[in-house]
């Protein structure tokens, strides 16, 4: 039986692990923190449950398909339940839009901001549902190991226009500015600046409208704990507290990982869901290719980084949305302050995320959970001194609540803990803290993202937001597809 190890139990991870163990390879996860789930880890604080990342699920039935691969019902393991309105966006305090969870709805709302935007959106939908169909059904789930698999996308790349940027596409189809925001900011959600990020990721839109959206029940702490125990149930183990700090080579093949603990573990096959920078420079940095390897990639360009506030309040709040954005008065200055040299507290976009509007059980009778999140630079911005920012940031932000959605917040405080750049470097081992590893640029995607097998190292491969398709869950639960089929064609399976 072959053995695999996956250094990693993020969603990826855990995905391709449930693949190879399904298959019959027998996979053992080595995960550093004491939780699997990676960027989706579980605070438990004061009675809160604070999902710590992601939180919009999309595309259930890559999910489902997990559990189907060895005859197991989703159902029995964790519920997904559908989220209305999709988000509610906000411009002060009386503009908002409902993104409601279909088309109609969602036209109505339109209208309320321009009416003649209604028929530049249905162009708009189309064009996402042709890039959605070209770019997600079709390269998501193809892997990109030579230069030919590239040239074979690129008359559809130039057909869908891919060179433009998100913003600049919607702009074509839709003259409203609010609506031009409301339909260019959900590329943040994989770290890619609305403004030169490729219109690929229109796609989006369309695979929001064509799956829905959904929480699952308990929290996303719950899908992970379902997708770990199907793992488990299938005979894999996962070892938790258990950091990698080298991985060996010899004649050309990865053969064994070295634990801080001291601990060795060999394998015939081992794949890095670690961020992929830091596999190369620190796991195998002790060889030439590692280093060389690592200098190359950090030519590359990071996605942005995010500052999170949990918090836990003593009051329910009914009428707020689960997914709520509140855009700043300047949106492209909000942007550059992301994206740019010069980080400024004015024109932020905050997304507030109220999952015990869906789910109760999150929080202590009569009280909720909360998260407010801030795309912030990473680390290359070193300006930023995150131990004084954080405080300074967190006031604001807090005051910008009470003011606009949570009257009282900090009356209401019970509990709150904050996740900065500074954390994503050294708790998840994130290089320059980014929160979505590689921007999501038309450069950086497919062929020139990092392949899911390394070049030189026949049995050493990635899967993770690192490596193509990219950030997000169903991007990373796509990598695991890409990489489980590399490697049983690899073994003749
Ligand atoms: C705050 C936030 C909100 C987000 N919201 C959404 C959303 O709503 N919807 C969505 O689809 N996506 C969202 N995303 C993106 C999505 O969460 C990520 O792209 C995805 O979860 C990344 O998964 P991954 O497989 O790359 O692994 P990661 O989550 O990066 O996990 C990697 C794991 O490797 C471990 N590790 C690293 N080094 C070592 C080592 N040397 N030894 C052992 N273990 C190691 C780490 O501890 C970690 O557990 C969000 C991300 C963040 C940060």
């Amino acid at each position: 039986m072959k053995k695999a190890i996956i250094i990693g139990a993020g969603i990826g991870g855990i995905a391709l692990a449930i693949r190879l163990q399904t298959a019959g390879i027998s996979t053992i996860i080595l995960e550093q923190r004491d939780k699997p789930g990676g960027r989706a880890y579980v605070y438990k604080q004061d009675g809160f449950i604070f999902d710590a990342g992601p939180t919009v699920i999309t595309d259930p039935n890559s999910i489902k398909l997990l559990f189907d691969l060895s005859k197991n019902r989703m159902e029995n393991y964790v519920n997904l339940l559908p989220i209305k309105p999709f988000y509610r966006l906000y411009w002060g305090k009386e503009k908002f839009l409902n993104y409601e969870d279909n088309i109609k709805d969602l036209e109505k709302q339109i209208a309320k901001f321009n009416l003649n935007d209604i028929k530049g959106y249905r162009l708009f939908l189309n064009y996402s549902k042709k890039v959605f169909k070209e770019g997600y059904l079709s390269f998501a789930s193809k892997s990109f190991l030579t230069i030919n698999d590239m040239l074979f996308i690129l008359p559809k790349l130039i057909k869908i226009k891919a060179w433009k940027s998100v913003y600049s596409i919607v702009s074509q189809f839709i003259k409203n500015d609010y609506l031009k925001q409301a339909f260019s900011f959900n590329s943040l959600f994989i770290g890619g600046n609305p403004f030169s990020t490729s219109s690929i990721y229109t796609l989006i839109h369309a695979l929001e409208y064509e799956w829905g959206i959904w929480f699952p029940k308990g929290g996303v702490g719950a899908l992970i704990k379902a997708l770990i125990k199907l793992f488990q149930n299938l005979g894999g183990n996962l070892i938790l507290n258990s950091q990698v700090i080298s991985i060996y080579v010899n004649n050309n093949k990865v053969n064994k990982v070295h634990l801080k603990n001291g601990q060795i573990f060999d394998a015939d096959i081992i794949v890095s869901n670690a961020d992929i920078i830091n596999t190369y420079r620190n796991l195998l940095g002790q060889y030439a290719f590692g280093k060389k390897k690592y200098m190359n990639l950090i030519k590359k360009k990071m996605s942005n980084s995010l500052f999170v506030i949990y918090f836990g309040l003593s009051e329910q709040y009914t009428h707020l949305a689960h997914h709520t954005i509140f855009f700043p008065s300047n949106y492209k200055k909000s942007i550059e302050n992301i994206f740019g040299k010069n980080f400024s507290r004015d024109n932020l976009s905050i997304y507030l995320h109220s999952p015990s509007v869906t789910d109760l059980s999150l929080a202590p009778t009569g009280c909720s959970t909360f998260y407010a999140l801030i795309p912030v630079p990473n680390l290359s911005n070193s300006s930023i001194n995150w131990s004084e920012e954080s405080i300074k940031l967190k006031n604001i932000v807090f005051m910008y609540l009470e003011q606009y959605c949570i009257p009282n917040l900090r009356k209401k405080l019970i509990t709150q803990r904050i996740f900065t750049p500074n954390d994503f470097k050294d708790v998840l081992g994130s290089y320059l803290g980014s929160a979505f590893s590689f921007a999501p640029l038309l450069t950086q995607s497919a062929w020139f993202r990092p392949h899911n097998r390394d070049k030189n190292l026949t049995n050493l491969y990635f899967v993770g937001a690192g490596t193509h398709p990219g950030a997000g869950i169903p991007g990373v639960i796509a990598s695991a597809n890409i990489t489980a089929e590399i490697i049983f064609n690899d073994i003749n399976l």
